[in-house]
């Protein structure tokens, strides 16, 4: 009995958390609509082949920042998710959309994506800089001031 009351929590600790990529990713300050966000992750797990300039962008952004990539098998899933997300155009009828933001910015938001929040705090150590323009905020840095 005690057994089959673990595995029923179990289980729901594990929809919980698949309902709640969305939710984690808006929590840690993530502004991509989510239609956008999963049609992202999927492209960046079946795509075989990337654009080698966007990889390479995203490659240049992470080692600057110090994030280890994870290369042995193919490009590192963050820099595959970027690559996917720079290369989406901005539809007609929207407003705002991904495709305007900085490169350091989207990168931020794949790390966010992926819930990989070392990286990000690398990302905005190494970016967002007290008196310098940030690229991820588009702000000159005032002391104290948070990157977003
Ligand atoms: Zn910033």
């Amino acid at each position: 009995m005690k057994e089959q009351s673990f595995e029923a929590g179990a289980d729901m600790q594990r929809q919980t958390k698949e309902n709640n990529a969305y939710g984690s990713y808006r929590t840690l300050g993530g502004i991509i609509n989510e239609k956008d966000c999963v049609i992202a992750l999927d492209k960046s797990e079946k795509t075989a082949a990337f654009n080698k300039t966007l990889i390479q962008q995203a490659e240049n952004i992470a080692e600057r920042a110090g994030i280890v990539l994870e290369n042995s098998d193919g490009a590192d899933p963050r820099v595959k998710l970027y690559a996917v997300l720079r290369a989406d155009n901005k539809p007609e009828d929207v407003k705002y959309h991904h495709s305007q933001m900085s490169d350091q910015r989207l990168f931020a938001e794949t790390l966010r994506m992926l819930g990989d929040t070392d990286a990000l705090d690398k990302l905005v150590n190494a970016y967002h800089k007290v008196g310098t323009h940030c690229p991820i905020c588009l702000k000159v840095v005032a002391s104290g001031e948070q990157c977003r």
